[in-house]
Order: structure tokens, then sequence, then C-alpha cells
């Protein structure tokens, strides 16, 4: 017998791939440069030149049997001292090396901390909008998915409305800044007042409230938006990072949990967030890219190319009426879809070859998600299509 919610997960494709996949096939009929395919969050700057340098030089100058060879389940202890050591220069933080399990990307560095906090009748509470992939992981690792609804006014966090589903069964509370699908970095104030109400009711239920902070977009920011490092507001925050995005890296899976010190029961969260990465089939994290990441902490993403787009777009869209909030970080853009929905608004476009993703899988379906890392001439030719399709509306 096959399990029929593994069997359902299997055949249900995201509506992101669906659309992707859609995209190549108008293509082979129409051409590539009339598809304008704004669905994938496929990094579209190259990797830092150092990061493709050191990959070369690696595999040219390193003993090949150590190169490809198994490594410590959390990572070498030089990839773990790099990274420490860059956290700390940039943030003040204090993370020691022991405080990072190295993973092959947030997805599972995500699954790890949930399944380490899922205890009986665990939840976790989410902000929407919010990465469509939450509910699988969440549902399926032995939570509950709660969802806070969103802010949509500033795209940050409704606190009345988080408040109400913070209970004794709350394990964590998820967040994603700077924010997929929304594109907009949560302020100071917001974490700070994050942190005083997850300090409430943690006494008010006896536990602590773990944050899980998701940023594999805390890199790729603008507009001077300031990133914190997020344990220091919070002491009970746990980091999942990725390189997918910020390195452009995302075929490659490497990322991390970072389990810091001031966490309540550190060392045993760490140990469980081992145990579930190792449950989840984790042997070690990719050596090769351990070993790239650790001549590479230090790299920082060359913003100019999403900047621009993001700033083409936002005035172009927003010229022609569309509402959106103006997004600071990550590359995305969320737009409030004439006629209220999304997915309806997502099929017209779709007949223009215009592909973007109706907000329901985010808890959003009032709004539409658009990628911005797209070349800067797809954005160019798209808007008269934007124009187009906003006017079919009046
Ligand atoms: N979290 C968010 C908010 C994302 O947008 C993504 C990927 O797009 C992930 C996690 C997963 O990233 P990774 O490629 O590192 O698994």
């Amino acid at each position: 017998m096959i399990c029929q919610e593994m069997l359902a997960l299997g055949q249900s494709r995201s509506c992101i791939r669906e659309l992707f996949e859609y995209g190549l096939k108008q293509a082979a009929v129409v051409g590539k440069e009339n598809v304008f395919d704004f669905s994938i969050g496929n990094p579209s700057i190259p990797s830092p030149p150092k990061v493709n340098e050191s990959f070369v030089d690696i595999v040219r100058t390193e003993d090949s049997l150590d190169v490809h060879g198994y490594t410590p389940a959390p990572g070498y202890p030089g990839v773990r001292k790099a990274v420490a050591d860059d956290l700390n220069a940039r943030f003040g933080a204090d993370v020691r090396p022991e405080n990072l399990f190295f993973t092959c990307g947030a997805a599972p560095a995500l699954i790890s901390v949930i399944r380490a906090l899922a205890v009986q009748d665990a939840e976790i509470v989410g902000i929407a909008p919010y990465f469509a992939e939450y509910r699988p992981f969440i549902e399926n690792n032995g939570a509950k998915f709660v969802v806070t609804p969103p802010d949509m006014e500033h795209f940050q966090i409704r606190f009345d409305e988080l408040a109400k589903r913070i209970n004794a069964h709350t394990q964590a509370v998820l967040i994603n800044t700077p924010n997929n699908p929304s594109g907009v970095v949560y302020t100071r104030e917001t974490l700070e007042k994050l942190a005083q109400l997850l300090t409430e009711k943690s006494r008010e239920v006896g536990h602590p409230v773990y944050l899980i902070s998701d940023e594999p977009y805390r890199e790729l920011v603008y507009d001077g938006a300031v990133v914190s490092w997020v344990p220091s507001i919070y002491p009970n925050t746990v980091v999942c990072y990725s390189y997918s995005k910020s390195l452009s890296l995302p075929g490659e899976r490497i990322g991390y949990v970072c389990v810091p010190d001031s966490a309540e029961d550190s060392a045993q969260l760490f140990a469980a967030v081992a145990g579930a990465a190792r449950v989840l089939g984790h042997v070690c994290p990719p050596s090769l890219q351990q070993r790239v990441v650790a001549r590479c902490a230090a790299e920082r993403p060359d913003l100019e190319a999403y900047d621009k787009n993001r700033r083409a777009l936002y005035e172009a869209l927003t010229g022609f009426g569309y509402v959106c909030p103006k997004a600071n970080g990550a590359f995305y853009m969320f737009v409030k879809a004439p006629g209220g929905s999304s997915k309806a608004f997502s099929d017209r476009a779709k007949e223009k070859n215009v592909l973007v993703v109706p907000g329901n899988d985010f808890g959003c379906p009032e709004y539409f998600r658009l990628c911005t890392c797209v070349s800067y001439d797809t954005i160019q030719r798209s808007l008269p299509l934007f124009k187009e399709l906003i006017e079919s509306y009046r």
C-alpha cells in the first residue's frame, strides 16, 4: 500500500511549478522572448566571482578524496568557524561554531527545526503572506500550521491577531523577513514588538515560544533597509539560513540552522535539530559547497540589477494604477489583483503569456506575486501588457 498523504503531495504540483512549466511549453510555441515569466524565484544575477573561482580552485588544488568525502554531520569545523566569525563581525553577535548546523539549504533547515519542536499537539504560527511550502513542511512533520491573517496595508504583523493564536500548544512563531512573497522587510519596531509579545506569551503559557526566523533573503535589501540579528532582539530565536539567494546557489543546496546559546535549552534543541535532520536522511552537508562557503563567508551579492528591476516595475505598475507595497527586500513584488481575485487575474494574464503567481497559496488570495529576478528587457517589454491588463478591468 502507498501512503495516501505522500501520494497526494507528490501528485499535486505547486502553482508556481505549473506556471513555470507552462511558460517553457509556451516558449516553444510563441518564442522564448514572448513569454514574460515572473513565476519562479531563481536568482538572475551570477554568483560573486570568488564563489566560482573557489569551486574551481578547490577541485583543482585540494585532495580529491577529502573534497568528495563524508564530513561531520553539522559541517566542517572550518566552515562553522568562518560563518560564526562573519556573523559576529557583521552583527556584533556571539555565535560559536558549535551553534551552527549546516544543511542542504533552508528547506531542510526549517523542517529539522519544525520536527525538533513537534511534540504532541504542537502548533506553529505563521504570518500571512507566507512562503507556500511552510504548510506542507509543518503539516507533514508533526505540527499544526496556524495562520495569522495579513496586514494588507504595510505587510508587517497584525499583533492583535497573532496574540489570539498563541496558546499552550504553540511551540514557535515562524517569520520570514525579507519576505517571500511581499518583498517587505520587517522593521526593527515590528521585531521588538514581536519579542515583547513572545516574552509575555512564553510567561503566560509556561514554556518558551521559540521564534523561527527564516532568512534566505537576509542579504537582499534596498533603500537603506536594515536587517537585524534577530536573536539579539528575541533570545529564543532559531535562525534558518540559505545561500540559495545570497550567493545565487539554489541548485547547490547549502544553508544552516543557528541555535544560539541565548535560546532556552539551546544544547538540547541543537541536538534535537541534529536528530531530526538524521531522521530526514541528512548525512552531511555537501562537502564541496561547505568549502566554498568557508572561503566566501563574507561575500555579498551585487544587488544593482535586482534594484533596477524593482524600481522599474514599481514605478510603472503604480503609474498604471496597480496597488502594491514598496518592496525593500528579496526579489518579489506583491500586487493587489484588479478585480479582487488573484487567480482570475493570473488566468487573464496567462492569456497574454504574462505569468504571475496568485496569492492563494501564500495565504493572501487578493494579491499576486511577481518575481523581479528576470531580465530588465523582460520587464520593459512586459509593461504594455500590464497596462492592457489593468485597463481590461475598467
Ligand atoms: N524560505 C523561503 C522564504 C524561500 O523563499 C525559500 C526558497 O525560495 C526557502 C525557504 C527554501 O530555500 P532553499 O533553496 O535554501 O531550500
